[in-house]
């Protein structure tokens, strides 16, 4: 089956990431969310980026007018999954919401597509499970920003059929990702290292081990990461970052149990990038101007 029609659920950080990539490799795409303030925000967004490439020669205006051309976004999700080839379901890591949103994709889109979740920590056989093809179900997880990682970690359930793989890494394939393929366990590879590190990095912070400016500078320059953990953690969302950390708490015990400051700066509403303060500020183009 080709897959000439994408529908990604939910235009939040992954989201869009996940929109402007599957249009860029000349898929008719589909964003949807119910917000249209968010489906606002990630087309300008989005816009920005295309800008940016185009700029730097990296995308030619052609290639982005026609980048463009591909995506759509709508608020009505019934009708967006009715006519397509493959979901990607892109929504809060809430098990309560996803089970809605795959229970109602489940029952709208043809019954032969895949549905792929791009959860960070979820069991995709509990996911499979919301539907009735359970073999048609697997994790595809992304990474961000989407448009500049490598990697889709594709995580098979207990159902999941080799078709489904196949099918989900030709389409990371067209994408320009590599994949990988990983069996079924809570966190992933990837997830569950960046879990932890994240979290002993909130640890830290809350003891008073280091300020978050050397507890990064010391993980990137001592141990050679890209970014620090606790930037990372801002670039994530520490929304979501805390509910991957509570579902690892509770499939995989004591050592993911969430830092209490942590949990504070999400109750503060401190998100990170997305809502302009996390661990660091940020002014209006995303650079951090203070701590
Ligand atoms: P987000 O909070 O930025 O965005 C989620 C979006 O889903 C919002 O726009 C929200 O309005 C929308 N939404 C909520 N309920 C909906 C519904 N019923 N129907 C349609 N849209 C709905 O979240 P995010 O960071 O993009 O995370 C999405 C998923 O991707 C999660 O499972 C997360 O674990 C995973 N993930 C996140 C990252 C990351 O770095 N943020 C990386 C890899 C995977």
């Amino acid at each position: 089956m080709t897959i000439e029609n994408i529908t990604v659920v939910g235009a939040g950080v992954m989201g869009r990431g996940i929109a402007y990539v599957s249009a860029h490799a000349g898929i008719r795409t589909t964003l949807v969310d119910i917000s249209e303030e968010q489906l606002r925000s990630a087309l300008n967004e989005l816009s920005r980026l295309a800008e940016k490439a185009v700029t730097l020669n990296k995308l030619s205006e052609s290639a982005a007018n026609e980048l463009f051309s591909k995506l759509h976004t709508s608020l009505d999700l019934v009708n967006a999954v009715s006519d397509t080839d493959l979901v990607i379901e892109a929504v809060p890591e809430k098990r309560a919401l996803k089970k809605h949103v795959l229970e109602t994709v489940d029952q709208h889109a043809p019954s032969d597509i895949v549905i792929a979740s791009n959860t960070s920590t979820i069991s995709p056989t509990e996911l499979g499970s919301y539907t009735k093809r359970p073999e048609k179900v697997a994790a595809m997880h992304f990474f961000n920003p989407v448009h500049r990682m490598k990697l889709v970690e594709i995580v098979k359930g207990l159902e999941t059929s080799r078709e489904t793989v196949q099918i989900i890494r030709e389409v990371a394939e067209r994408m320009n990702k590599e994949t990988v393929e990983v069996n079924e366990f809570p966190g992933f590879v990837t997830s569950r290292i960046s879990a932890m590190v994240g979290n002993e990095a909130f640890y830290m912070l809350q003891e008073g081990v280091a300020s978050a400016e050397d507890i990064d500078k010391a993980i990137k320059l001592g141990l050679n990461y890209p970014m620090g953990p606790l930037e990372l953690g801002d670039l994530v969302g520490l929304d979501t970052r805390l509910n991957n950390l509570k579902y690892l708490h509770e499939t995989l015990g004591e050592k993911f149990r969430p830092a209490p400051l942590l949990e504070q700066y999400v109750k503060a509403g401190r998100l990170g990038r997305k809502t302009g303060r996390g661990v660091y500020d940020y002014s209006t183009d995303g650079e951090v101007v203070k701590k």
